[in-house]
This record gives structure tokens, sequence and C-alpha cells, in this order.
């Protein structure tokens, strides 16, 4: 009698095998619960050495068996421990997975990797727009150049920062982004918008009105669509921020909604603009 075939373990599971861990320390929900941010330290103790903008995979054990899925890392390299920016989807695989865990919970990661950063856009101006959580790799970036900034090591980067989410409970990071914004010779524009602008829902005209792209191609001068309503946040003009940006020194990131990525694509191109990095965070 031979023996019965071993079945071959699943990919994920020998992925798994390869992946350090790393223990949850901090975790803050927001939004009603579909937000989150996760403080990660990994188990070895060494410190782990990323590019602001890059990403790593992060895994769980899951009612679908182990599941990976990529991470921006929201979290600068100065900062020791990595921090992450979640949605939760529902129905998803590994997001309610995460949103369960509490600190002291084991995950698996990877190390870092990723072109999405401002190095690599190599210009004086970055002009980025997201959505939602694709906010993260941005605030890695400025906050790591805002941290060298206030260690007496300036910054050579004009940054204009677009973010946009359905209400305002889910423009995550505000406050910090707003003192970055005031900070004298730091040269960030944080510009904010709501695309279903309801004062039920805490909005008011410090926010900015309409789909961020739609904003984005109100600021840079190309047409939006017709009978669609942009506004931009109280006390920001979209012609002084236009007036910002020389094409020849500008280049876009984009990071969130693969919809919003496509849709600026082309009024980058009108404008001059020859520089466009995205990161997609699901397919369209
Ligand atoms: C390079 C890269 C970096 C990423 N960084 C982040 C990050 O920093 N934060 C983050 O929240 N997600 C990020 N993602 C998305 C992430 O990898 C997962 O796809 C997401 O968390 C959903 O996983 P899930 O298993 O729960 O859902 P799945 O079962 O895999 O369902 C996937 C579906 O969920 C939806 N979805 C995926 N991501 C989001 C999102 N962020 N917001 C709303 N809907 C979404 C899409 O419809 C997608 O088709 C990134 C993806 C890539 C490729």
């Amino acid at each position: 009698m031979t023996d019965a075939p071993k079945p071959k373990p699943h990919p994920n599971d020998l992925l798994k095998q390869k992946m350090a861990t790393a223990t949850l320390v901090r975790k803050e929900i927001f939004a009603g619960g579909r937000l989150g941010t996760f403080v990660i330290r990994p188990d070895s103790g060494a410190r782990w050495w990323y590019q602001a903008g890059q990403y790593t995979t992060l895994g769980l054990d899951t009612p679908y068996g182990f599941v990976p899925r990529a991470y921006s890392i929201a979290g600068s390299p100065l900062d020791g421990d990595l921090e992450f920016y979640i949605a939760l989807v529902e129905g998803g695989q590994l997001t309610p997975t995460i949103f369960a865990q509490e600190p002291g919970a084991q995950f698996r990661m990877l190390t870092a990797k990723g072109k999405f950063t401002f190095a690599h856009a190599a210009k004086r101006t970055i002009l980025m727009v997201c959505t939602g959580t694709g906010l993260a790799p941005f605030v890695a970036q400025i906050r790591t150049l805002w941290k060298l900034h206030q260690a007496g090591i300036p910054s050579t980067y004009r940054l204009v920062l677009f973010h946009g989410a359905a209400h305002v409970d889910e423009l995550g990071y505000r406050s910090e982004l707003e003192g970055y914004a005031k900070t004298p010779g730091f040269d960030l524009t944080y510009i904010t918008t709501s695309s279903r602008p309801d004062p039920a829902r805490g909005w008011t005209d410090a926010t900015g009105a309409g789909r961020v792209n739609e904003l984005f191609r109100h600021v840079i001068g190309a047409p939006v669509p017709h009978g669609r309503r942009v506004a931009m946040p109280a006390g920001l003009d979209a012609e002084a921020v236009r007036a910002l940006i020389d094409p020849a020194q500008t280049a876009v990131m984009a990071c969130g909604n693969p919809g919003m990525i496509e849709d600026i694509k082309e009024p980058i191109a009108h404008a001059g603009i020859t520089t466009y990095l995205v990161e997609e965070f699901w397919k369209a």
C-alpha cells in the first residue's frame, strides 16, 4: 500500500514562514470603526529601515487562512515603530481580522519595498493627491521632512497635499498635518475636501467640497465635469495654489482609489507636468 500524497501547502502558508513577526503596540480606531491606525514593533528588536513612501506586506491568520496584503507605511522611518493607516473593508478577507486585534497580538510582515517616494519623483514641487487611507505614504514622507526641519535640516520641497474623503471624520491625521502646514519655513499647503459635504455630519467650509480629483482639476485649471460642485476650503484660493506650480519643476503623486488616479492623468499631462507617480490600492 502506498501513502496518500501529502496535500501541497497553500502559497500563503509558505509565505508566512518567510515573514518576520511583529507585535501590535498601539491601535486607534475612529470614524465609527471604519478607519484605524496600527503601530507594530518588529520582534527582532532590530530597526526596520525603509524609505518614507514605501509599503510592506502584513499578514494574519483569518477565517480564510493566512492572508497577506500590502500596506503603505504611514509612520516615518525616524519614528522607530511601524505605523499603518488602514480602512476596514466590510466583507474583506484581512481587514476585519486586523481591526479585531488588540495590543500584544502578533502580525507577520515582510521588508518594505516600492518606489513611491519623493526621491523618485525628483522635482522641487510635489503635488500629492489621495483618497482615504491613500494618505498613508504621504504622512510618512511629510512627517519625515517635518522632523528633519525641526532638527535644523531644511526641506527643499514645496509640498501641496490634496486629501479627499466622503466625510470630515474620515480625514485622518488632520490635526498633525494642519500643524505642519502652519510651521514657519515648512512649505506645505494642505487641502482637504469632502465628497459628501453634509453639515449634519460635521462639515463646515473649513473643508473643501467635491471629489478630490475634481478639486484637483479645478486647482490646476482643468475642466470639472458638468454639474459637479467643487469648493476650496475657506481661506485657500485655487488661483493662489496654481501660482505655486511651475510644471517643469513639478511632479504629481497620487494614491488610493484607481478611479481618482485615472481621472487626473490626462489633465496632468495637459498642464505640462510630465512626472506622474501612482500607487493604486486596488484594481479598477
Ligand atoms: C501597494 C499597496 C499599498 C496599500 N496600502 C494600504 C494602506 O496603507 N491602507 C489601506 O487601508 N489599504 C492599503 N492597501 C489595500 C490593501 O492591500 C488591501 O487591499 C485592503 O486592506 C483590503 O484587504 P481585505 O483583505 O480586507 O479586502 P479584500 O478581501 O482583498 O477585498 C478587496 C477589495 O476591497 C476594496 N478596498 C481595498 N483597499 C481599500 C481601501 N483602502 N479603502 C476602501 N476599499 C478598499 C476594493 O474594492 C478591493 O477590491 C494597499 C494596497 C497596495 C497594492
